[in-house]
């Protein structure tokens, strides 16, 4: 598999006129190799030239941590009086283009410019994002997994009291949630009591949640190095006429953006239609997001379900679907899930319950 996705990579580098593409921290290198770089000052970098062998420069007390895949790139070792920029320098030749991971730190960007002189530099995402969009079964099943993994969460947290905690307290118990559900990373835990769910990337805080809150849960987490992002409210006690009518118009533009979510429709398209309804029913201005963004070995990636995305959807693509409507100083509702387009239709990797969850 590591071996397939080199060739399509490489074919991609020719079409682009790149001769190395050169790999650290970031999703890329996972995708590519199945390692992951440990973000240290050591520096760990594959070299992949368009034309020749692979090589993964690793520091030699990490080299233990890689999983050789002897038809894809070989290990080069540097110990800790060696110079890692002038190995990855010398094993990229001296290529008149070179794509580097959109992550790596800028102290090794800047070395490898001095080293390489003669040599521009572009974002190694020219060359991977459209192939990384494009997901094929094994990667949807490890999305589904991780999809399953956190509506299991959700449906525990239905029956779990919300009063009296600290968002910070149902923020802890969403990370261990994760990690006990199979994730071997959680990545993030957005939880908004009452006002507070009005600020979309909200921080947990020290705000106590209170009978009548509504308390925006938004988390995820990689499974197999594959992501989860789920949205899922829950109400402490009644909501209110206001909140559930509000809520009513959020599900029928989440439901209306899904449907749309079809191969050959665009990003823009199928942001439109959950725009659309939410317009209708005076929220427009309140829903200060764009739908979606894909989602695969990082939560957010290619393709965006944004204004200005004139890319029809492929098979294969995953994405979020996650309108919402936000009043400052009141509430804020939002609803996730992440999405595959197939040929038979959008499939909606969460079953979690969509309705809002009564708590206590
Ligand atoms: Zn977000
Ligand atoms: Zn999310
Ligand atoms: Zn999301």
């Amino acid at each position: 598999m590591q071996a397939d996705r080199m060739a399509r990579v490489r074919g991609r580098m020719d079409e682009l006129g790149v001769d190395v593409l050169l790999l650290s921290i970031g999703a890329d290198l996972p995708w590519l190799t199945g390692y992951e770089a440990l973000e240290t000052e050591r520096l760990t970098m594959l070299v992949l030239p368009c034309d020749g062998d692979a090589t993964l420069v690793v520091p030699r007390l990490e080299a233990a941590r890689v999983r050789e895949e002897a038809d894809a790139f070989s290990i080069a070792a540097w110990d800790e009086t060696d110079d890692p920029i002038a190995l990855v320098a010398k094993l990229a030749g001296a290529p008149s283009t070179a794509a580097i991971g959109d992550h790596t730190w800028a102290r090794f960007l800047l070395d490898l410019q001095r080293a390489l002189p003669h040599t521009s530099f572009r974002k190694a995402s020219e060359v991977t994002a459209a192939l990384r969009m494009v997901k094929d079964a094994t990667e949807v099943d490890a999305l589904r997994a991780a999809a399953r993994a956190v509506d299991g969460i959700v449906v525990e947290m239905r029956s779990r009291p919300f009063a009296g905690r600290t968002e910070t307290d149902v923020h802890r118990e969403l990370v261990e949630r994760m990690l006990d559900a199979g994730h071997e990373r959680a990545n993030f835990a957005i939880v908004g009591s009452g006002p507070n769910g009005a600020s979309p990337h909200h921080e947990a805080g020290t705000r106590v949640i209170e009978p009548g809150d509504v308390v925006v849960c938004d988390f995820g987490g990689s499974m197999r190095h594959y992501c989860s992002d789920i949205t899922r409210l829950f109400v402490v006690g009644e909501a209110s006429p206001e909140v559930r009518d509000t809520y009513a118009v959020l599900t029928s533009a989440q439901e209306e953006a899904v449907r749309a979510a079809r191969v050959g429709t665009t990003g823009e398209e199928v942001d439109g239609a959950a725009r659309r309804i939410i317009s209708e029913a005076g929220f427009g201005d309140r829903f200060i997001h764009r739908t979606g963004h894909g989602i695969g070995v990082e939560t957010h990636e290619e393709p965006y379900i944004v204004a200005g995305n004139s890319t029809p959807l492929a098979p294969g693509n995953a994405f979020s679907i996650e309108p919402g409507i936000y009043l400052p100083g009141r509430f804020g509702l939002r609803l996730e899930d992440i999405v595959v387009a197939t040929p038979d239709g959008p499939e909606r990797l969460n079953q979690a319950p969509r309705d809002l969850a009564v708590v206590e």
